[in-house]
Protein backbone atom coordinates (compact mmCIF):
# COMPACT_ATOMS: atom_id res chain seq x y z
CA UNK A 1 0.00 0.00 0.00
CA UNK A 2 1.25 3.26 -0.51
CA UNK A 3 0.84 6.02 2.12
CA UNK A 4 -2.22 7.38 1.13
CA UNK A 5 -3.76 11.22 0.99
CA UNK A 6 -3.83 8.25 -1.62
CA UNK A 7 -4.80 10.53 -4.57
CA UNK A 8 -4.01 7.77 -7.57
CA UNK A 9 -4.61 4.36 -7.57
CA UNK A 10 -1.74 3.18 -9.50
CA UNK A 11 -2.12 -0.17 -10.75
CA UNK A 12 0.02 -3.27 -11.94
CA UNK A 13 -1.16 -2.21 -14.98
CA UNK A 14 1.60 0.29 -15.27
CA UNK A 15 3.70 -2.64 -16.77
CA UNK A 16 1.27 -2.10 -19.68
CA UNK A 17 2.98 -0.94 -23.25
CA UNK A 18 0.48 1.56 -22.75
CA UNK A 19 0.42 2.93 -19.16
CA UNK A 20 -3.24 3.10 -18.05
CA UNK A 21 -3.23 6.66 -16.84
CA UNK A 22 -6.68 6.46 -15.01
CA UNK A 23 -6.41 5.56 -11.50
CA UNK A 24 -8.93 3.89 -9.59
CA UNK A 25 -10.15 6.04 -6.53
CA UNK A 26 -8.30 7.26 -3.76
CA UNK A 27 -8.97 6.18 0.07
CA UNK A 28 -7.71 9.33 1.02
CA UNK A 29 -8.57 9.17 -2.70
CA UNK A 30 -6.44 9.55 -2.20
CA UNK A 31 -2.29 9.08 -4.05
CA UNK A 32 -0.30 6.64 -5.33
CA UNK A 33 3.36 7.67 -5.14
CA UNK A 34 5.84 5.76 -7.20
CA UNK A 35 8.39 5.61 -4.78
CA UNK A 36 6.24 4.58 -1.87
CA UNK A 37 4.93 1.70 -4.18
CA UNK A 38 8.36 0.54 -4.68
CA UNK A 39 8.12 -0.23 -0.93
CA UNK A 40 6.43 -2.25 1.12
CA UNK A 41 5.34 -0.76 4.41
CA UNK A 42 7.02 -1.94 7.25
CA UNK A 43 5.62 -5.01 9.40
CA UNK A 44 6.61 -3.89 12.62
CA UNK A 45 4.33 -0.57 13.71
CA UNK A 46 6.36 2.24 14.37
CA UNK A 47 6.05 5.21 16.65
CA UNK A 48 3.73 8.04 15.04
CA UNK A 49 5.99 10.83 13.55
CA UNK A 50 4.28 13.53 15.06
CA UNK A 51 4.46 11.71 18.17
CA UNK A 52 8.34 11.52 18.37
CA UNK A 53 8.35 15.18 16.85
CA UNK A 54 9.32 14.51 13.27
CA UNK A 55 6.93 17.73 12.40
CA UNK A 56 7.47 19.66 15.72
CA UNK A 57 8.10 22.94 13.29
CA UNK A 58 5.36 23.06 11.36
CA UNK A 59 2.84 22.69 14.55
CA UNK A 60 0.00 24.62 13.73
CA UNK A 61 0.43 25.14 10.59
CA UNK A 62 -1.54 22.40 8.77
CA UNK A 63 -4.89 23.21 7.12
CA UNK A 64 -6.51 19.81 5.56
CA UNK A 65 -7.49 16.53 7.65
CA UNK A 66 -8.55 13.17 6.39
CA UNK A 67 -10.68 10.84 7.73
CA UNK A 68 -11.29 6.86 7.36
CA UNK A 69 -14.04 5.25 8.33
CA UNK A 70 -13.35 1.54 7.75
CA UNK A 71 -16.53 -0.19 7.60
CA UNK A 72 -18.50 -1.73 4.17
CA UNK A 73 -21.59 -3.62 4.01
CA UNK A 74 -19.51 -5.77 1.57
CA UNK A 75 -15.82 -6.28 0.70
CA UNK A 76 -16.31 -5.53 -3.52
CA UNK A 77 -13.99 -8.18 -4.93
CA UNK A 78 -11.56 -5.35 -6.94
CA UNK A 79 -11.01 -2.56 -3.73
CA UNK A 80 -7.80 -3.01 -2.08
CA UNK A 81 -8.90 -0.40 0.27
CA UNK A 82 -8.48 -0.99 3.83
CA UNK A 83 -12.22 -1.62 4.97
CA UNK A 84 -13.69 -4.95 6.79
CA UNK A 85 -17.39 -5.69 7.13
CA UNK A 86 -19.33 -4.16 9.25
CA UNK A 87 -20.72 -5.97 12.06
CA UNK A 88 -21.92 -3.26 13.92
CA UNK A 89 -20.62 -3.87 17.16
CA UNK A 90 -17.56 -1.91 16.54
CA UNK A 91 -18.71 1.13 15.43
CA UNK A 92 -18.86 2.79 18.74
CA UNK A 93 -15.28 2.16 19.95
CA UNK A 94 -13.80 2.81 16.97
CA UNK A 95 -15.87 6.55 16.81
CA UNK A 96 -14.23 6.81 20.76
CA UNK A 97 -10.74 6.23 19.12
CA UNK A 98 -10.97 8.46 16.19
CA UNK A 99 -11.93 11.05 18.32
CA UNK A 100 -9.14 10.47 20.59
CA UNK A 101 -6.87 10.53 17.65
CA UNK A 102 -8.57 13.83 16.18
CA UNK A 103 -7.51 15.15 20.26
CA UNK A 104 -3.98 14.29 19.65
CA UNK A 105 -4.11 15.62 15.96
CA UNK A 106 -5.90 19.02 16.38
CA UNK A 107 -2.58 21.05 17.99
CA UNK A 108 -0.75 20.69 14.31
CA UNK A 109 -3.72 22.63 13.21
CA UNK A 110 -4.59 24.66 15.86
CA UNK A 111 -2.95 28.21 14.11
CA UNK A 112 -6.05 28.83 11.75
CA UNK A 113 -8.92 27.74 10.35
CA UNK A 114 -9.20 24.00 8.25
CA UNK A 115 -9.47 24.89 4.43
CA UNK A 116 -10.61 20.95 4.01
CA UNK A 117 -11.94 17.94 5.52
CA UNK A 118 -12.59 14.58 3.62
CA UNK A 119 -13.84 11.45 5.23
CA UNK A 120 -13.64 8.38 3.29
CA UNK A 121 -13.40 4.86 3.70
CA UNK A 122 -14.91 2.47 3.81
CA UNK A 123 -18.35 3.63 3.75
CA UNK A 124 -18.78 6.55 6.00
CA UNK A 125 -22.18 6.80 5.16
CA UNK A 126 -22.65 3.65 7.23
CA UNK A 127 -21.54 5.03 10.53
CA UNK A 128 -24.15 5.37 13.08
CA UNK A 129 -26.19 8.46 12.79
CA UNK A 130 -25.07 9.52 16.57
CA UNK A 131 -22.10 8.63 16.48
CA UNK A 132 -21.77 10.99 13.54
CA UNK A 133 -22.93 13.53 15.66
CA UNK A 134 -20.50 12.96 18.13
CA UNK A 135 -17.75 13.10 15.54
CA UNK A 136 -18.84 16.27 13.85
CA UNK A 137 -19.44 17.91 17.25
CA UNK A 138 -15.91 17.00 18.05
CA UNK A 139 -14.20 17.97 14.74
CA UNK A 140 -15.97 21.52 15.02
CA UNK A 141 -14.57 21.53 18.96
CA UNK A 142 -11.06 20.54 18.20
CA UNK A 143 -10.93 22.46 15.14
CA UNK A 144 -11.93 25.85 13.33
CA UNK A 145 -14.44 25.00 10.67
CA UNK A 146 -14.87 28.81 9.82
CA UNK A 147 -13.37 29.13 6.85
CA UNK A 148 -15.29 25.98 5.69
CA UNK A 149 -18.92 27.14 7.69
CA UNK A 150 -18.09 30.56 5.14
CA UNK A 151 -18.29 28.92 2.27
CA UNK A 152 -14.29 29.37 2.21
CA UNK A 153 -13.24 25.46 2.21
CA UNK A 154 -14.79 22.20 1.50
CA UNK A 155 -15.98 19.40 3.97
CA UNK A 156 -16.42 16.32 2.03
CA UNK A 157 -18.37 13.09 3.10
CA UNK A 158 -18.47 10.02 0.91
CA UNK A 159 -21.69 8.24 0.46
CA UNK A 160 -22.88 5.25 -1.27
CA UNK A 161 -26.25 5.39 -2.47
CA UNK A 162 -28.02 2.25 -0.14
CA UNK A 163 -27.01 3.63 3.05
CA UNK A 164 -27.81 7.34 3.19
CA UNK A 165 -31.01 8.83 4.87
CA UNK A 166 -32.73 11.95 5.52
CA UNK A 167 -31.56 11.87 9.06
CA UNK A 168 -28.10 11.45 8.27
CA UNK A 169 -27.65 13.83 5.32
CA UNK A 170 -29.74 16.42 7.61
CA UNK A 171 -27.17 15.78 10.70
CA UNK A 172 -24.23 16.00 8.21
CA UNK A 173 -25.19 18.92 6.74
CA UNK A 174 -25.87 20.62 9.96
CA UNK A 175 -22.52 19.46 11.39
CA UNK A 176 -20.36 21.29 8.67
CA UNK A 177 -20.82 19.20 5.69
CA UNK A 178 -21.06 20.90 2.69
CA UNK A 179 -20.08 18.04 -0.23
CA UNK A 180 -20.89 14.78 -0.74
CA UNK A 181 -19.22 12.28 -3.02
CA UNK A 182 -21.62 9.49 -3.84
CA UNK A 183 -20.21 6.29 -5.06
CA UNK A 184 -22.35 5.30 -7.63
CA UNK A 185 -19.83 3.41 -10.08
CA UNK A 186 -22.65 2.46 -12.77
CA UNK A 187 -25.86 3.08 -13.52
CA UNK A 188 -26.37 -0.85 -15.11
CA UNK A 189 -27.60 -3.34 -12.91
CA UNK A 190 -24.96 -5.85 -14.36
CA UNK A 191 -22.32 -3.92 -13.82
CA UNK A 192 -22.54 -3.35 -10.60
CA UNK A 193 -23.12 -6.99 -10.04
CA UNK A 194 -19.97 -7.30 -11.76
CA UNK A 195 -18.08 -5.23 -9.26
CA UNK A 196 -19.79 -7.11 -6.77
CA UNK A 197 -21.35 -3.49 -5.53
CA UNK A 198 -24.38 -4.03 -3.43
CA UNK A 199 -27.19 -1.04 -4.79
CA UNK A 200 -29.45 -0.54 -7.57
CA UNK A 201 -28.55 1.84 -9.60
CA UNK A 202 -32.20 3.00 -9.13
CA UNK A 203 -31.24 4.21 -5.65
CA UNK A 204 -28.72 6.86 -6.96
CA UNK A 205 -31.49 9.52 -8.10
CA UNK A 206 -33.25 9.37 -5.06
CA UNK A 207 -30.06 9.69 -2.65
CA UNK A 208 -28.84 12.46 -4.86
CA UNK A 209 -33.03 14.08 -4.49
CA UNK A 210 -32.14 13.13 -0.80
CA UNK A 211 -29.38 15.04 -0.50
CA UNK A 212 -30.42 18.45 -2.26
CA UNK A 213 -33.26 18.46 -0.05
CA UNK A 214 -30.92 18.27 3.00
CA UNK A 215 -28.99 21.32 1.86
CA UNK A 216 -26.06 19.96 -0.42
CA UNK A 217 -25.05 22.22 -3.05
CA UNK A 218 -22.11 20.41 -3.98
CA UNK A 219 -22.11 16.89 -5.27
CA UNK A 220 -19.96 14.42 -6.68
CA UNK A 221 -20.35 11.18 -8.65
CA UNK A 222 -18.14 8.43 -9.01
CA UNK A 223 -18.10 6.08 -12.07
CA UNK A 224 -16.05 3.17 -13.15
CA UNK A 225 -15.11 2.56 -16.83
CA UNK A 226 -13.66 -0.77 -18.28
CA UNK A 227 -15.41 -3.28 -16.26
CA UNK A 228 -15.03 -6.86 -18.27
CA UNK A 229 -18.35 -6.42 -20.48
CA UNK A 230 -19.06 -2.91 -20.44
CA UNK A 231 -19.89 -0.98 -24.13
CA UNK A 232 -18.88 2.52 -25.20
CA UNK A 233 -22.32 3.07 -25.52
CA UNK A 234 -23.06 1.69 -21.80
CA UNK A 235 -20.52 3.88 -20.75
CA UNK A 236 -22.22 6.65 -22.34
CA UNK A 237 -25.45 6.42 -20.89
CA UNK A 238 -23.50 6.31 -17.64
CA UNK A 239 -22.07 9.60 -18.31
CA UNK A 240 -25.66 10.72 -19.94
CA UNK A 241 -27.44 8.99 -16.79
CA UNK A 242 -25.04 10.91 -14.00
CA UNK A 243 -25.31 14.25 -15.93
CA UNK A 244 -29.08 14.11 -15.70
CA UNK A 245 -28.81 14.12 -11.83
CA UNK A 246 -27.09 17.55 -12.36
CA UNK A 247 -23.72 17.21 -10.14
CA UNK A 248 -21.35 19.54 -9.90
CA UNK A 249 -18.34 17.25 -10.29
CA UNK A 250 -17.32 13.86 -11.90
CA UNK A 251 -14.90 11.22 -10.88
CA UNK A 252 -14.10 8.62 -13.59
CA UNK A 253 -12.44 5.85 -12.74
CA UNK A 254 -10.92 3.00 -15.03
CA UNK A 255 -11.17 -0.51 -13.62
CA UNK A 256 -7.67 -1.49 -12.42
CA UNK A 257 -6.76 -4.79 -10.89
CA UNK A 258 -4.83 -4.05 -7.95
CA UNK A 259 -2.88 -6.87 -6.37
CA UNK A 260 -4.03 -9.16 -3.83
CA UNK A 261 -7.55 -8.31 -4.40
CA UNK A 262 -10.15 -11.24 -5.24
CA UNK A 263 -11.27 -9.82 -8.79
CA UNK A 264 -7.12 -9.89 -9.79
CA UNK A 265 -7.33 -13.52 -8.63
CA UNK A 266 -9.82 -13.85 -11.35
CA UNK A 267 -8.55 -12.08 -13.56
CA UNK A 268 -5.31 -14.50 -13.00
CA UNK A 269 -6.86 -17.67 -13.22
CA UNK A 270 -8.87 -16.93 -16.39
CA UNK A 271 -12.45 -16.64 -15.15
CA UNK A 272 -13.15 -13.79 -17.19
CA UNK A 273 -11.40 -11.23 -19.87
CA UNK A 274 -10.60 -7.86 -19.02
CA UNK A 275 -11.51 -4.84 -21.21
CA UNK A 276 -9.82 -4.36 -24.11
CA UNK A 277 -7.22 -1.77 -23.97
CA UNK A 278 -8.34 0.08 -27.23
CA UNK A 279 -11.72 0.24 -25.81
CA UNK A 280 -10.42 1.65 -22.60
CA UNK A 281 -8.77 4.48 -24.47
CA UNK A 282 -11.90 5.16 -26.43
CA UNK A 283 -14.38 5.02 -23.09
CA UNK A 284 -11.45 7.69 -21.66
CA UNK A 285 -11.61 10.43 -24.74
CA UNK A 286 -15.32 10.39 -25.15
CA UNK A 287 -15.52 10.87 -21.39
CA UNK A 288 -13.22 14.15 -21.66
CA UNK A 289 -15.54 15.38 -25.23
CA UNK A 290 -18.81 14.20 -23.67
CA UNK A 291 -18.22 16.04 -20.30
CA UNK A 292 -16.38 19.06 -21.84
CA UNK A 293 -19.70 19.55 -23.94
CA UNK A 294 -21.46 19.23 -20.58
CA UNK A 295 -20.04 22.18 -19.40
CA UNK A 296 -17.34 20.00 -17.13
CA UNK A 297 -13.59 20.44 -17.15
CA UNK A 298 -11.38 18.03 -16.83
CA UNK A 299 -8.96 19.06 -14.38
CA UNK A 300 -7.17 16.06 -13.08
CA UNK A 301 -6.70 13.19 -15.28
CA UNK A 302 -9.90 11.21 -13.96
CA UNK A 303 -11.42 14.37 -12.66
CA UNK A 304 -14.07 16.61 -13.93
CA UNK A 305 -16.14 19.74 -12.38
CA UNK A 306 -17.74 23.02 -13.00
CA UNK A 307 -15.94 26.21 -13.05
CA UNK A 308 -14.68 26.32 -8.83
CA UNK A 309 -16.39 22.79 -8.14
CA UNK A 310 -13.14 21.51 -8.17
CA UNK A 311 -12.67 19.07 -5.14
CA UNK A 312 -10.26 21.35 -3.06
CA UNK A 313 -9.23 18.51 -0.37
CA UNK A 314 -7.66 16.65 -3.65
CA UNK A 315 -6.30 18.96 -4.92
CA UNK A 316 -4.10 19.75 -1.66
CA UNK A 317 -3.10 16.43 -2.38
CA UNK A 318 -2.07 16.67 -5.88
CA UNK A 319 -0.89 19.90 -5.17
CA UNK A 320 1.83 18.39 -2.50
CA UNK A 321 0.07 20.27 0.79
CA UNK A 322 -0.14 19.59 3.70
CA UNK A 323 -3.05 17.37 5.58
CA UNK A 324 -3.55 15.59 9.07
CA UNK A 325 -4.51 11.77 8.76
CA UNK A 326 -6.69 9.93 11.37
CA UNK A 327 -8.59 6.28 11.16
CA UNK A 328 -7.00 3.39 10.31
CA UNK A 329 -4.95 3.12 7.64
CA UNK A 330 -5.16 6.94 6.90
CA UNK A 331 -1.92 8.40 5.57
CA UNK A 332 -0.99 12.14 6.45
CA UNK A 333 1.84 14.32 5.16
CA UNK A 334 3.02 16.87 7.58
CA UNK A 335 6.56 18.95 7.25
CA UNK A 336 8.07 16.97 4.62
CA UNK A 337 6.72 13.36 6.42
CA UNK A 338 4.14 11.13 5.04
CA UNK A 339 3.18 8.07 7.40
CA UNK A 340 0.72 5.64 7.24
CA UNK A 341 -1.49 4.60 10.67
CA UNK A 342 -1.71 1.21 11.00
CA UNK A 343 -4.17 -0.35 9.09
CA UNK A 344 -5.99 -3.47 11.13
CA UNK A 345 -9.06 -1.90 13.73
CA UNK A 346 -7.47 -4.34 16.51
CA UNK A 347 -4.23 -2.55 15.94
CA UNK A 348 -5.60 0.78 15.90
CA UNK A 349 -7.69 0.66 18.59
CA UNK A 350 -4.68 0.09 20.94
CA UNK A 351 -4.51 3.90 22.40
CA UNK A 352 -1.93 5.65 23.15
CA UNK A 353 -2.10 7.94 25.51
CA UNK A 354 -1.57 11.04 23.31
CA UNK A 355 -4.25 9.40 20.86
CA UNK A 356 -1.98 9.15 17.68
CA UNK A 357 -2.09 5.61 16.92
CA UNK A 358 1.43 3.88 15.51
CA UNK A 359 1.62 3.83 11.99
CA UNK A 360 2.58 0.99 9.27
CA UNK A 361 5.08 3.21 7.76
CA UNK A 362 6.68 6.47 8.05
CA UNK A 363 8.90 8.05 5.66
CA UNK A 364 11.16 11.41 6.93
CA UNK A 365 11.52 14.78 4.86
CA UNK A 366 13.34 14.05 1.48
CA UNK A 367 14.10 16.74 -1.00
CA UNK A 368 14.20 14.22 -3.99
CA UNK A 369 11.27 12.58 -3.15
CA UNK A 370 9.72 15.22 -2.52
CA UNK A 371 10.35 16.55 -6.30
CA UNK A 372 9.46 13.35 -7.66
CA UNK A 373 5.75 13.51 -6.30
CA UNK A 374 5.38 17.06 -7.16
CA UNK A 375 5.86 15.36 -10.72
CA UNK A 376 3.93 13.04 -10.22
CA UNK A 377 1.23 14.41 -9.20
CA UNK A 378 1.78 17.97 -10.92
CA UNK A 379 1.98 16.45 -14.51
CA UNK A 380 -1.49 14.83 -13.67
CA UNK A 381 -3.53 18.46 -13.18
CA UNK A 382 -4.65 20.81 -16.13
CA UNK A 383 -3.37 23.29 -14.23
CA UNK A 384 -0.06 21.37 -14.96
CA UNK A 385 3.88 22.22 -13.14
CA UNK A 386 5.26 24.76 -12.12
CA UNK A 387 8.76 24.43 -14.08
CA UNK A 388 10.44 27.40 -12.96
CA UNK A 389 10.26 25.88 -9.37
CA UNK A 390 10.77 22.44 -10.36
CA UNK A 391 13.86 23.33 -12.61
CA UNK A 392 15.11 25.64 -9.34
CA UNK A 393 15.26 22.94 -7.20
CA UNK A 394 16.49 20.08 -9.89
CA UNK A 395 19.78 22.88 -9.87
CA UNK A 396 19.63 23.11 -6.50
CA UNK A 397 20.23 19.10 -6.14
CA UNK A 398 21.88 18.04 -9.13
CA UNK A 399 22.86 21.02 -12.01
CA UNK A 400 23.26 18.20 -14.53
CA UNK A 401 19.52 17.07 -14.36
CA UNK A 402 18.05 20.35 -15.30
CA UNK A 403 19.07 19.45 -18.99
CA UNK A 404 18.26 15.98 -18.32
CA UNK A 405 14.39 16.93 -17.27
CA UNK A 406 14.82 19.93 -20.01
CA UNK A 407 15.53 17.66 -22.53
CA UNK A 408 13.02 15.15 -21.99
CA UNK A 409 10.14 18.29 -21.79
CA UNK A 410 11.85 19.07 -25.12
CA UNK A 411 10.69 15.49 -26.37
CA UNK A 412 7.55 15.93 -25.19
CA UNK A 413 6.46 18.88 -26.60
CA UNK A 414 8.01 17.65 -30.13
CA UNK A 415 5.99 14.91 -29.89
CA UNK A 416 2.34 16.93 -29.23
CA UNK A 417 2.24 15.39 -25.39
CA UNK A 418 2.70 18.49 -23.53
CA UNK A 419 2.34 22.17 -23.57
CA UNK A 420 5.44 24.47 -22.33
CA UNK A 421 4.79 28.04 -21.63
CA UNK A 422 7.92 28.76 -20.75
CA UNK A 423 7.08 29.00 -16.57
CA UNK A 424 4.81 25.67 -16.41
CA UNK A 425 4.60 22.57 -18.34
CA UNK A 426 1.37 21.05 -19.12
CA UNK A 427 -0.04 18.16 -20.67
CA UNK A 428 -1.97 17.61 -23.94
CA UNK A 429 -4.75 15.73 -23.97
CA UNK A 430 -2.98 13.38 -25.97
CA UNK A 431 -0.12 13.32 -23.14
CA UNK A 432 -2.75 13.25 -20.40
CA UNK A 433 -3.69 9.91 -22.04
CA UNK A 434 -0.11 8.31 -21.53
CA UNK A 435 0.45 10.80 -18.62
CA UNK A 436 1.98 7.78 -16.18
CA UNK A 437 4.98 7.03 -19.61
CA UNK A 438 5.77 10.83 -19.66
CA UNK A 439 6.11 10.94 -15.93
CA UNK A 440 8.37 7.92 -16.16
CA UNK A 441 10.49 9.41 -18.72
CA UNK A 442 10.70 12.45 -16.71
CA UNK A 443 11.98 10.42 -13.77
CA UNK A 444 14.38 8.18 -15.62
CA UNK A 445 15.82 11.96 -16.77
CA UNK A 446 16.14 12.76 -13.62
CA UNK A 447 18.03 9.65 -13.22
CA UNK A 448 20.52 10.56 -15.52
S1 LIG B 1 -17.83 -0.07 -0.77
FE1 LIG B 1 -15.99 0.99 -1.52
S2 LIG B 1 -14.46 0.84 0.13
FE2 LIG B 1 -16.10 -0.66 0.58
S3 LIG B 1 -15.34 -2.59 -0.28
FE3 LIG B 1 -16.62 -1.62 -1.87
S4 LIG B 1 -15.18 -0.38 -3.12
FE4 LIG B 1 -14.14 -0.92 -1.19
Amino acid sequence: MAIAGEPYRQTVRHARPIPNLVPVKTANDDTRIPLQQQRPPSLVPRAHPLRTGGAEAHLRSVRSLYLHVPFCSHKCHYCDFYSLVDTQDRQEVFAERLIRELHGLSRFAAGGPLKTVFVGGGTPSLLRVDLWEALLAEIEGQFDLSAIRAGEGEFTVECNPESVSARLLETLRRGGVDRLSMGAQSFHLQHLKTLERLHNPETVGPAIAMARDAGFERLSVDLIFGIPGQSLDDWCRDLDSALGLGTEHLSCYNLTYEQGTAMTARLQRGDFAPADEDLEVDMYELTVAHLAAAGLRRYEVSNYSKPGQESLHNLAYWRQEEWLAAGPSASGHVAGWRWKNVPRLDDYLRAAPDGLPDVADSEPPDAARALRERMWTGLRLREGLDAARLLHDVRVMEASGVDRLRAAADKAHREGLLEDSGNRWTLTDRGMLIADAIVVDFMAALDG
